[in-house]
């Protein structure tokens, strides 16, 4: 998947890849893998720096994933189902 190689490429020389288990889903319950550094993880856990700054990489979906678990898909699906 080129979007992979992507992420791959971006994170390279800024410390150790790793895959980062995510929560469990509010909503399905999943749990995700997410690629990110893990200088860039220290940042934003330990240091204060913003999720968008720490993971620039990172799709906005991949970064609520990171915060809460939820994906975006459900969040919608949720949304979708207190409208009605
Ligand atoms: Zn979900």
């Amino acid at each position: 998947m080129a979007r992979q190689n992507q992420v791959k490429d971006m994170t390279k020389g800024n410390g150790t890849a790793v895959e980062m288990l995510t929560k469990p889903c509010l909503f399905c319950g999943m749990q995700q893998f997410i690629r990110l550094t893990e200088d860039d993880f220290k940042k934003w856990a330990y240091e204060g720096v913003y999720v968008q700054d720490a993971f620039p990489y990172l799709s906005a979906s991949e970064r609520e994933l990171l915060i809460s678990g939820i994906h975006s898909q459900c969040w919608r699906d949720h949304l979708e189902t207190e409208k009605e």
